[in-house]
C-alpha cells in the first residue's frame, strides 16, 4: 500500500477522527497511487495515522476511512458500513406511514461520498468519489441482498464529481427502469417522485420531520409555501386542515408534479393555487397587492455554497425574510430554512433578528428546526450539519 506523508503541524485533525485530509496538508506522496486506491497516511515520522480514499484532483486529497492500522478495509469493511446504515433507518421505515428516506448520508455514515435515497421500492445512488466509484459492486450487491429493491438509479450527474476529475454517470445500475414517478409515502402522504429527472436525487426527505411541525399550526389557517418543490409543506398543511395555501415555485416540472400529488391525495378540491414565478418577485407582489397570510414558508435553495459565499447569502436571506415578514397577518408565523452548511444557527437567527428590524416587526423564535435522524451529523464531522430553520411568530 502507497504511503502519504503528511506535513509536521498538520496531525491534530487526523487524530480527531476528521476525515478530511486537505492537499495542502500532506507532504509528499511515496508512489503514484491512482485516484480512488486506498492509501496509508503516515505522520512525519512515517508512523501509521489512518487509512483513506486518494484523489489528486481533489481539494480533499484524503478521505480518511479507518483509524485502526489492524483493521484491513475488504470488501467485507464496506458491507458492515452499508448494513450499519441501512440498520439504523429502521425505526423510520417501519412507523407505518413513511417508505422513503435517506439510507447513507456519505461521511456522517463514515461512507465519504455515498448517498442513498430510498424511494418506497427503489434507491437512488450519488457516488462523488472516486473511492466508492470502485467500491460500486460491492456497495450494489450489498443494498441488492439488504433490500432486495426493484431497481437502483444512479443520480451520480452532480458537479460535485468534477471536483474529483470524475465524469457523470446516470441511468439504471440493477432491476428496471423505474416508472416515470414512482409513488411514495412520507408521514402518511402520497407524492410521485421522479427518479430520473427529480432535482437532488428526486425529493427533499431531509424536511420530513419539519413540515409536520409546521403544519401542526395549520388548521384553519392561510398558508403561503415558497420554493415549494413538489408540495412537501403544502400537502402537510392540507392534511393537517389547511384552509387555503398557495405554493411558489420558479419550476415548471416541481408545480405540475405538485399538483399530480394533490390528486393523488384526494386534495384537489381544495382551496389551492399554485404560481410558478420567481418567489423574491412574487412577495414583493403580494406585498404590493397587501395580500396577506397567516403562515409563510421559505425553504430556499443552498444561498452559500461556501464559506466565502456567505456574506452576500446573507443579504439574500435577510432580503427574502424581510419579504416574508411583511405579507404575514399579526401575529402570523413564518417557516425559514437554510439548507448552506456554512451558516450556522447562531448566524442564521442574528440574520433573521435583522430583516426582523427591517421589517418593523418583532419576531419571537418558536421552535428550532434541524435535519431529521436519517441524516445524521457525525461528532467527528460538523459538516455534516446543514439543514437549519427557524419557526418564528411575527407580530
Ligand atoms: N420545500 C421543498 C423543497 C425546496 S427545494 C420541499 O419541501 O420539498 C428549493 C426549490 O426552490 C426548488 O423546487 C427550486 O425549483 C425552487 N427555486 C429555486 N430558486 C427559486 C426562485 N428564485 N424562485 C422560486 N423558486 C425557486
Amino acid at each position: 500500500m502507497i504511503d502519504v506523508i503528511l506535513k509536521k503541524g498538520k496531525e491534530k485533525a487526523v487524530l480527531h477522527k476528521h476525515p478530511w485530509v486537505f492537499s495542502g496538508a500532506i507532504e509528499r506522496v511515496k508512489g503514484k497511487p491512482d485516484n480512488g486506491d486506498i492509501v496509508r497516511l503516515a505522520n512525519a515520522k512515517g508512523e501509521f495515522m489512518a487509512y483513506g480514499f486518494y484523489n489528486d484532483q481533489s481539494r480533499v486529497a484524503l478521505r480518511l476511512l479507518e483509524w485502526d492500522e489492524a483493521v484491513v478495509i475488504d470488501e467485507s469493511w464496506w458491507r458492515a458500513k452499508v448494513a450499519v446504515a441501512v440498520a439504523a433507518r429502521d425505526s423510520i421505515l417501519k412507523d407505518g406511514i413513511t417508505d422513503t428516506c435517506r439510507l447513507i448520508f456519505s461521511e456522517s455514515d463514515y461512507i465519504p461520498g455515498l448517498i442513498v435515497d430510498k424511494y418506497a421500492d427503489h434507491l437512488s445512488l450519488q457516488i462523488l468519489t472516486s473511492g466508492i466509484e470502485k467500491m460500486k459492486p460491492v456497495i450494489i450487491d450489498e443494498l441488492q441482498k439488504r433490500l432486495n429493491p426493484a431497481s437502483i438509479f444512479d443520480r451520480s450527474d452532480a458537479s460535485s464529481r468534477e471536483h474529483e476529475g470524475m465524469a457523470p454517470s446516470f441511468g439504471i445500475l440493477a432491476g428496471n427502469q423505474p416508472p416515470e414517478l414512482v409513488q411514495v409515502v412520507e408521514n402518511g402522504i402520497k407524492y410521485g417522485i421522479n427518479i430520473a429527472e427529480g432535482q437532488k436525487s428526486g425529493f427533499y426527505c431531509d424536511q420530513r420531520d419539519n413540515r409536520s411541525i409546521v403544519a401542526s399550526h395549520a388548521k384553519g389557517k392561510t398558508v403561503l409555501d415558497c420554493f415549494s418543490y413538489t408540495g412537501g409543506f403544502t400537502l402537510n398543511c392540507f392534511q393537517n386542515g389547511a384552509a387555503a395555501v398557495t405554493s411558489v415555485d420558479s419550476s415548471e416540472l416541481a408545480i405540475e408534479t405538485l399538483k399530480s400529488n394533490l390528486d393523488l391525495n384526494g386534495f384537489g378540491q381544495l382551496q389551492h393555487r399554485s404560481i410558478r414565478s420567481d418567489v423574491n418577485k412574487q412577495l414583493r407582489q403580494f406585498k404590493d397587492d397587501g395580500e396577506l397570510f397567516d403562515i409563510v414558508i421559505l425553504d430556499p435553495p443552498k444561498y452559500a455554497p461556501s464559506r466565502s459565499a456567505l456574506d452576500r447569502a446573507a443579504r439574500a436571506y435577510k432580503d427574502l425574510n424581510r419579504l416574508g415578514m411583511l405579507i404575514l397577518n399579526s401575529g402570523g408565523l413564518l417557516a425559514t430554512y437554510s439548507c448552506s452548511g456554512a451558516m450556522d444557527m447562531t448566524t442564521f437567527k442574528q440574520i433573521i433578528a435583522w430583516a426582523a428590524l427591517d421589517a418593523g416587526k418583532q419576531v419571537q423564535f418558536i421552535h428550532q428546526f434541524h435535519q431529521p435522524a436519517d441524516h445524521p451529523i457525525s461528532a467527528t464531522f460538523p459538516e455534516g450539519e446543514y439543514l437549519k430553520g427557524l419557526l418564528c411568530r411575527v407580530l
